[in-house]
């Protein structure tokens, strides 16, 4: 018996070490990790140079408190992130997590319209389904019921717009009247709200844990940044997953051009090696908020120099290795090697995703979109069956509005197309497996 605890009561194997893609657990079983965890070990596992930076770091100093001291540390990485951003992000706000790190663009937005006499704009409009945190503040605008129900008397539940569910709806993703489509579901809803209490706009640009890998439909973004002007609503963009590299850019953004007012990034930025997020925000909101004194917000931890010497390696990583480009390379052949496997395998209905941020999702009839019935726990299932035979994969299922029996693919940036082999190996395995086990159940 352990004393620790986190979902449910079963005992994970235990984790020895881990290199590049591989992990083995104390039994000496090897794993590819095809999912970098929870899609955060974008730089593979054990980095010698980022080992060697946290030592160095290490050396010199562990912690300075954010209101004694700025660090080197700290103050490169801001300069590092700047510099990768939209020019009109300047600004870094260190955090320890993807939560935080959404808690705290949530409240610059509220403090910025405090500060510029906007206060009766308070509410943050987000996607149903979606993912932003467990902390109270993001999961009022998270979209997943069965982690928000049990809260909501705790916390003032947010207004909500679908994603854009196009597979679904039978729309054509290449088609701008289909992005159009959804994003004036947005301004409808700022409209019944009442615009002057409409405060953000808070999206993933692909979504991850909770639609697997839902990339928008072609004129989708435009719109959307042209209502939020409109109506003078801010745009938060969750880059906590696909921020440092994962699909194919360093943000998520630049396959659109996006320019958002506030960036919250976290998973692949400490990539594993240190718990680290940032928020990265236009100056022309952190002006007014300094001017009306100062943001009224902060985390203990915040530009922890370990964790950010941690961050700028891994940085270095991405950039010195080419990995942005290296995944939408191998993001590319991946996608095209899931779609072999959905021509072999009548259970996968659909195939998706931008560069190493990818998924396929399982439907019991595909031409007529039908998902799994939900008691088979299809996704849990497959997840179980791929880790029994040592290859990691991501699922979590929302059922808001969708199936959710999605499996998300994702391995490290640095993934070559020889792990790939092993990767749609090991897939093709499970599937068999899989539809065997479940064939009884569906017949
Ligand atoms: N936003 C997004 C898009 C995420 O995927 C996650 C984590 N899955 C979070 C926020 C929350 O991050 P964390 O678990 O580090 O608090």
């Amino acid at each position: 018996m352990s004393n620790l605890f986190y979902q449910g009561r079963g005992r994970k194997p235990v984790l020895d070490q881990a290199r590049g893609l591989y992990m083995w657990d104390t039994d000496g079983k090897r794993y590819l990790d095809g999912s970098s965890g929870a899609m955060v070990c974008n730089i593979g596992h054990s980095d010698p140079d980022v080992l060697a930076a946290m030592r160095r770091q290490m050396e010199k100093s562990t912690f300075g408190y954010r209101l004694h001291f700025e660090t080197e540390a700290s103050e490169k990485l801001a300069a590092r992130l700047a510099g990768l951003m939209p020019e009109h992000l300047t600004r870094v706000f260190f955090v320890s997590g993807g939560s935080e790190a959404v808690e705290s663009g949530m409240k610059m937005a509220r403090q910025h319209a405090l500060a510029t006499g906007q206060g009766s704009r308070w509410k943050v409009i987000s996607r149903q389904p979606s993912y932003h945190g467990c902390t109270l503040g993001a999961l009022a605008v998270t979209g997943y019921a069965a982690l928000t129900d049990p809260f909501e008397p705790m916390m003032r539940m947010m207004p909500r717009v679908p994603a854009p569910r196009a597979y679904l709806d039978g729309l054509d993703p290449d088609d701008e009247a289909t992005g159009h489509h959804y994003a004036d579901m947005l301004e409808q809803r700022i409209l019944e709200e009442g615009p002057e209490t409409v405060l953000a706009f808070i999206l993933e640009p692909v979504g991850g844990a909770s639609t697997g890998a839902l990339v928008p439909p072609k004129g989708y973004m435009e719109r959307i940044r042209e209502i939020c002007d409109r109506h003078g609503v801010l745009l938060i963009l969750d880059e906590v997953m696909t921020g440092a590299g994962r699909t194919g850019t360093f943000l998520g953004a630049e396959h659109w051009d996006l320019r958002p007012d506030i960036v919250v990034m976290s998973k692949g930025l400490g990539a594993g090696y240190v718990p680290l997020g940032a928020m990265i925000v236009d100056e022309r909101l952190v002006e007014p908020v300094l001017d009306a004194g100062g943001f009224a917000h902060g985390f203990t931890y915040a530009g922890n120099p370990l964790a950010c010497a941690a961050g700028l390696a891994v940085v270095d990583v991405i950039e010195n290795k080419g990995l942005c480009a290296n995944a939408a390379t191998m993001g590319g052949t991946l996608i095209a090697r899931l779609h072999g496997l959905m021509q072999k395998h009548e259970i996968i209905g659909d195939v998706r995703g931008k560069g190493l941020l990818t998924a396929f999702e399982f439907m019991s009839d595909r031409d007529a979109k039908t998902p799994l019935p939900r008691e088979l726990n299809a996704y849990q299932r497959f997840v179980d069956i791929a880790y029994q035979r040592g290859l990691i994969v991501y699922s979590r299922r929302t059922h808001d509005g969708y199936s959710g029996d999605h499996i998300l693919v994702c391995p490290p940036l640095i993934a070559t197309e020889d792990h790939l082999d092993e990767i749609i190996d090991g897939l093709d395995a499970s599937l068999d497996q899989f539809a065997a086990e479940i064939a009884p159940q569906l017949a």
